[in-house]
């Protein structure tokens, strides 16, 4: 029998009242690993109802006591460090050490929440009229969500709940229907921690429960992390409701290398950031804009190195790529590298048809180089989100910058050189939230806001860091006169 995922839904697991559940594939070994709900608005509205009702007591809970829950759940997050990872593996196709590296970050930010007692404060000015002082406060807000995607299925919920619920907030997570699992036993442990009913709830579905999360009435705030066709969506509708939303989309991040770079340690990073998680990564460099003379140099190496790339099941060590997502993402990928050679571009390295050993029907697409790409193909617009890396070549500094600006994205972007000047100009010129300087992934750690910008970013208040404590807090000011 397969299980059959319950919802959490104030302090209990409870059946979800869908007709219809989805099966959570392992993407490598095709087990069928449970079966989710597609919960519909009824089991929305039951944990917006749960959750409003924790909250009275919780806000009124001291910010100190907060805070201990969140050392109890690090913790026991580290307790069971191994199973989450392993866990991610089966169910999103990446590595052991990728899988890894995505639960340690996941913790920080329960470490950052553990500080938000130091961090959740307002201001005051006495005398700001003749014996009249003024004080903002912060404070919580009520019942906040997060809709959440596949790629790190552990850590991007850990971006928004635990930092919300310290702030005093109840929360809600419904996360990707292809990766549930890791937030299942994420769940487990919250439920270890005794807190009060209510205040974390978590709904297992896809759009239905996505559609009434952001319709509800109760619900105060959104974060979203997913496709910029759907944060567009997700904006629009929480916006319509009176909500505050946060929206972060996709992507199509550049990294340009310059002359003067060095050519050994920019490969390396560059291979890390292309096809570390199969290149299922909103940081992930997509596009590699070699400048002037470095371009053969460049691309002979990219492809020695990525050729040599060990594809195969993340649960094996000697792995270092792993899956995409589903049947259906190797399809849509292979259709976009055959798209990009059909506009011209070279498939000096190709991954189509990849096939692992003992793994027949995984959905592997192997290490992908596309050279001579220019900045009219799809290949260099669109986001593909698998391991394929187009090389552009350019023969200036301000051409490079040119061509990075032209995309409609601005999540990342990266620049690999040895001089100060361009490293500023880089930073200062290119309109991307997340600038990497000899950084392959210039991934936010959780004391700071992780950027973006035009379509990869709907809002103003980021996820983590002190944009988090803006989110999910208000300023509520006090004029006050003894007389
Ligand atoms: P997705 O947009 O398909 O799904 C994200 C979430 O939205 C899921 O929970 C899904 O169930 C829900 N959803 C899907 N369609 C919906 C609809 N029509 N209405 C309402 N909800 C809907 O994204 P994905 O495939 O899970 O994740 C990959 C995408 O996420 C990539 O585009 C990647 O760049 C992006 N991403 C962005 C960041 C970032 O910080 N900017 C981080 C990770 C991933």
């Amino acid at each position: 029998m397969v299980k059959r995922l319950k919802n959490y839904i104030g302090g209990k697991w409870v059946d979800s009242t869908a007709t219809e559940y989805v099966a959570v594939e392992n993407p490598a070994t095709c087990e069928i690993l449970a079966e989710t709900p597609e919960s519909p608005r009824a089991d929305v509205d039951s944990a917006v109802k749960a959750a409003k009702e924790a909250y009275y007591e919780w806000r009124r809970t001291p910010v100190l006591s907060r805070s201990q829950y969140m050392t109890r759940f690090k913790n026991l997050l580290e307790d069971r460090f191994e199973d989450l990872a392993r866990i991610v593996v089966e169910e999103n196709g990446k590595t052991k050490d990728e899988a890894r590296g995505e639960v340690r970050r996941g913790i920080e930010s329960v470490d950052y929440a553990i500080s938000v007692p130091t961090v959740m404060r307002g201001y005051k000015v006495e005398d700001i009229s003749s014996g009249i002082d003024e004080t903002a406060e912060r404070q919580p807000m009520g019942v906040f969500a997060a809709i959440t995607p596949f790629n790190f299925p552990f850590m991007v919920p850990m971006w928004f709940l635990p930092t919300a619920i310290t702030c005093g907030n109840t929360y809600i997570i419904k996360p990707s229907p292809q990766t549930p699992l890791s937030m299942e036993l994420t769940y487990e442990l919250l439920d270890e921690l005794d807190l009060p009913e209510g205040v974390v709830n978590l709904v297992f579905g896809g759009k239905e429960a996505s559609i009434a999360v952001m319709e509800h009435p109760d619900i105060i705030g959104v974060s979203f992390v997913g496709s910029t066709p759907v944060a567009k969506i997700v904006y629009e509708t929480c916006a319509k409701h009176g909500k505050r939303v946060q929206a972060q989309g996709g992507a199509k991040n550049y990294i340009a290398v310059m002359p003067d770079a060095n050519l050994e340690a920019s490969v390396a990073n560059i291979m890390g950031s292309a096809y570390g998680c199969a290149g299922q990564r909103c940081l992930a460099g997509s596009v590699v804009v070699a400048v002037g003379d470095v371009y053969e140099p460049l691309r002979d190496e990219l492809v020695r190195r990525a050729s040599g790339l060990r594809v195969g099941y993340g649960l094996e060590e000697t792995s270092q790529m792993g899956t995409v997502i589903s049947g259906a993402a190797k399809q849509r990928i292979e259709g976009m590298i055959t798209q990009g050679v059909a506009e011209g571009a070279q498939p000096v390295l190709d991954g189509r048809g990849a096939k692992v050993d003992g793994f027949p029907e995984g959905t592997f697409v192997g290490p992908t180089i596309l050279d001579g790409v220019t900045s009219d193909m799809t290949v260099a617009k669109d986001e593909i989100f698998g391991p394929v890396l187009a090389i552009m070549h350019v023969p200036d500094f301000d051409s490079a910058v040119e061509v990075i600006n032209q995309s409609r994205y601005g999540n990342a972007a990266s620049l690999f050189t040895s001089s100060g000047k361009h490293a500023r100009e880089f930073k200062y010129r290119v309109n991307a939230g997340n600038i990497g300087i000899n950084v392959g992934v210039a991934a936010a750690t959780a004391s700071f806001p992780f950027g973006g910008q035009k379509e990869s970013f709907f809002g103003d208040l980021h996820g983590q860091g002190p944009d988090a404590i803006e989110f999910f807090t208000d300023r509520k000011i006090l004029i006050e006169r003894w007389l």
